[in-house]
């Protein structure tokens, strides 16, 4: 994952941890597997829970990217833009 810095600058997201499940940075990783728990949310139309999760995982996303001023991440590949 790259992502766009606020000075203007483009850099590649290392790895940050020592997990063998995953590339890039922890934090990412973490974003990732709570957005699969809160589309299960959707699909199970719990609201509750699909806001509770979705909450959390936005803060924690914004907090990481404040810290490291970035202000876009860009997925390498055809996948969406989040
Ligand atoms: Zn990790």
């Amino acid at each position: 994952m790259r992502a766009r810095l606020t000075n203007g600058e483009v850099v590649t997201l290392e790895k940050d941890c020592t997990c063998t499940a995953h590339e890039g940075p922890h934090w990412l990783h973490m974003d990732q597997m709570e957005r699969a728990e809160a589309s299960r949310a959707i699909k199970a139309q719990d609201l509750f829970e699909l806001i509770f999760i979705d909450q959390a995982r936005l803060q924690a996303k914004a907090w990481h990217m404040n810290r490291q001023g970035i202000v876009e991440l860009i997925p390498e590949g055809p996948e969406v833009r989040q």
